[in-house]
């Protein structure tokens, strides 16, 4: 096995780091490991069995992320919310109280306000450091982050949260879904976990559901303990395509950054639209917060038509952007978040949280940025 080599840059990592050579043939991949029974005899460890996340291809997936994300260890679970279900439910227990920020992905605000809440957890939802530190009470157990945002690229300070929670022993964790572990590590500004959906960037071709949480030694150990009973885990085969996309995820994101930068800086200057939020602006609320904490700015951009109500003459006219859900694959991918992510809030609602109707959240892909801009432009004519 590569053990991951604390020297290599980031897109060696992705390439060489956790990945099994092929003992039998000296195949330079890691080959799938199909079993669910593994002899007793000349293994150290007897209890392998892919429920328990250490076969060899779950292992490979979890060394190379926590490889990147310059963690000690990592857990790779059948997707982003069975990693997220697992750590929370793994660390809370009824009468904990946890702070999470209210700008989160519907998935993750739904198990909060639903699931844990049921589960006799007590919820506190706050924007900013000031009202996280705030709501701190002797019970409070966990405060949950998301940065870069969904929809609006809202960036949060790392290290301020980190200070905080470790001032308070509070286990602090982040979404790092949209930055990648490319453009921002999290645990470097002394955030205790991170998480990902691995079924956006991480594996980036649009065609897998996955999750990974990395962190300490002792964190992982709770959240394997918890998830083993709860059976979340990702089985070989999706684990082999999951490596396999984390091989390209360096030059994947470079591109997705560049694309997006330079989609940013179009779409700022085009008269058909309102406002464009990208944390690589300098125009952006929180580009100097983004810039000390993120190496790239992802690939995530959001915008406001001047006028919502072309927002179906635009999708429709697009050849190339696809309108549809989920984010982070080769190909660019639009949709409104009004009616999709964010159609379960009221009117008044969506508006408190900056979510207009006339918003659109695009995904951009690694195609030529040239021809990007053409598509936007020609389906922005009126
Ligand atoms: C998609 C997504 C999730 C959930 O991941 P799944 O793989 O769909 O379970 C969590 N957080 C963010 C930021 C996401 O974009």
């Amino acid at each position: 096995m590569n053990e991951p080599n604390q020297t290599w840059r980031q897109a060696t990592a992705c390439v060489h780091a956790g990945s099994h050579l092929d003992e039998l043939t000296g195949g330079v991949c890691t080959p799938i490991y199909t079993s669910t029974a593994y002899s007793y005899p000349n293994r150290a460890n007897l209890n392998i069995y892919p429920r328990y996340f250490n076969v060899a291809n779950q292992q490979a997936v979890a060394r190379k992320v926590a490889a990147l994300e310059k963690g000690e260890e990592g857990l790779v679970f059948g997707s982003g919310m069975a990693a997220i279900s697992g750590m929370l439910l793994a660390h809370l227990s009824p009468g904990d109280h946890a702070i999470f920020q209210a700008d989160l992905y519907g998935g993750t605000y739904h198990l909060a306000a639903v699931e844990l809440k049921r589960l006799g957890v007590e919820i506190y939802w706050a924007h900013t450091v000031e009202e996280f530190e705030a709501a701190v009470r002797p019970n409070t157990r966990l405060l949950y982050i998301e940065s870069p945002s969904n929809p609006l690229l809202h960036c949060i300070d790392l290290a301020a949260v980190a200070q905080l929670a470790r001032k308070h022993r509070i286990l602090s964790l982040i979404d790092n879904t949209f930055a990648t572990p490319v453009n921002q590590n999290p645990l470097e500004f002394g955030i205790d976990a991170v998480l990902h959906s691995a079924t956006k960037y991480l594996n980036g071709h649009s065609d897998l559901n996955a999750g990974v949480v990395v962190s300490s030694k002792e964190i992982i150990g709770r959240a394997r303990e918890f998830a083993e009973s709860h059976g979340g885990m990702l089985e070989s085969h999706a684990c082999y395509q999951l490596e396999r996309g984390l091989k390209t995820l360096f030059l994947r994101v470079k591109a997705h950054n560049e694309n997006a930068a330079h989609l940013a800086a179009h779409l700022q200057t085009h008269p058909a639209i309102a406002r464009v939020n990208y944390p690589g602006l300098a125009a952006h609320p929180d580009h100097a917060v983004a810039a000390r904490q993120m190496r790239g700015f992802g690939g995530m951009i959001s915008f406001e038509l001047r006028e919502p109500g072309r927002m179906d003459a635009v999708l429709a006219r697009l050849r190339l952007i696809t309108p549809a859900l989920s984010l982070g694959g080769v190909e660019s991918l639009i949709c409104a978040p009004s009616r999709t992510s964010h159609r379960g809030l009221s009117p008044g609602e969506r508006r408190r949280a900056g979510i207009s109707d006339g918003l659109l959240r695009l995904s951009v892909g690694v195609e030529d940025a040239r021809d990007l801009v053409e598509d936007i432009d020609r389906a922005l004519e009126s």
